[in-house]
């Protein structure tokens, strides 16, 4: 598997995955185990850990990420609204060590659901 990464395997192709999203810095898709109506996940191309580990790149391309996020969100069905979660290491749950941020939406979302 590429890097040993489940997400550098999807995006090199190597696992299928419907991409609802896709341009040269970023894919977007479903979470295989939604955590809410509406779970998808926005995964940069470039493999990196934790947010700590960020370069200059990356950095420039989280924002383009964001910004794409919201542009997009209407035709992924989140037009009443979402949140955005980024879990960084064991205290927080992260099971896949190459950084993502969750979508999550579709319905009304409870803090305490987090
Ligand atoms: P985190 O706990 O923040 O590291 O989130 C990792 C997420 O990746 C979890 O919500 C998993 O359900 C999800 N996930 C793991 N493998 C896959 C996969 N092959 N396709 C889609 N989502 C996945
Ligand atoms: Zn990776």
């Amino acid at each position: 598997m590429k890097n040993n990464c489940v997400f550098c395997a999807i995006e090199a192709g190597e696992i299928p995955s419907e991409r609802y999203y896709e341009d040269e810095r970023m894919i977007i898709i479903k979470d295989i185990e939604p955590k809410a109506k509406l779970h998808y996940l926005a995964i940069p191309k470039r493999h990196y850990k934790l947010l700590d580990e960020m370069t200059e790149a990356d950095r420039e391309d989280l924002g383009k990420i964001l910004q794409t996020i919201a542009a997009e969100a209407e035709k992924l069905g989140l037009g009443g609204g979402y949140r955005l979660v980024i879990n960084q290491g064991d205290d927080a749950g992260q099971t896949v060590f190459h950084l993502h941020i969750h979508i999550l939406g579709g319905q009304k979302m409870e803090f305490e659901q987090l």
